[in-house]
């Protein structure tokens, strides 16, 4: 692997502006710290026993687009490769897809539907993989457009120069070696989505969101 990884040893990716959502994240373990209540429901599953299934609101104002749609089903077709199933509605803000034997739906408005998980560990986990999916359609706050606009300075409000990062410095830089060498662009989405979900840090996976855009059109 080490030989692979020497052939991709540097990237130039924008340093993003603070209150960027690239810079901000969707990440559940800092959001339950800010809002303790109101962001995650668990109840028992209605259709499998001794399963749970939860909703959880990324989203304070439920009323407003936390998504864009059409980056929301956009981004989930190139993730496609890992889902058993998928169908997404831009015009209705919603995607459904089975991912690692979990259901689960993203509504535009920032809520996330997921079943069939085993505990509440698993809840969280899983809603923490699924908000790093869906990252580059959420909108931002500076330039009200999606991130995935933001990760490929087309807002031209939320870069602030640019910055080099080492692959093979990264945790999951394998993940994303590989998918640099890959000719098949759906083969490649895949790899980079897995780095974003598996990368420990929202730091380490913005790294893969900067790359999106090559993959994602
Ligand atoms: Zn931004
Ligand atoms: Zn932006």
């Amino acid at each position: 692997m080490q030989r692979a990884v020497a052939q991709v040893p540097e990237l130039v990716i924008p340093r993003y502006v603070d209150g960027c959502v690239l810079r901000k994240g969707l990440e559940i373990g800092e959001l339950l710290k800010i809002r303790k209540q109101a962001l995650l429901y668990v109840h028992p599953c209605a259709s499998e026993r001794g399963k749970l299934m939860a909703d959880v609101e990324l989203s304070e104002d439920l009323e407003k687009d936390f998504f864009d749609g059409d980056t929301l089903c956009k981004i989930l077709e190139s993730a496609a490769l890992g889902f058993s199933q998928f169908k997404c509605s831009s015009n209705l803000g919603v995607a459904k897809f089975v991912w690692k034997g979990r259901e689960i739906s993203v509504f535009r408005n920032g809520k996330l539907k997921i079943q069939r998980c085993v505990d509440r560990s698993d809840i969280l986990r899983t809603a923490n993989r699924v908000s790093r999916l869906v990252w580059a359609a959420a909108l931002c706050d500076v330039c009200k457009r999606p991130a995935l606009e933001c990760a490929t300075d087309r807002c031209g409000k939320c870069s602030k120069g640019k910055q080099a990062v080492r692959v093979e410095r990264l945790p999951a830089g394998e993940l994303l070696a590989h998918a640099m060498k890959l000719q098949d662009r759906k083969r490649a989405a895949y790899f980079v989505f897995r780095f974003i979900v598996e990368s420990p840090t929202k730091e380490d996976a913005v790294v893969g969101i900067s790359l999106l855009g090559e993959f994602v059109s």
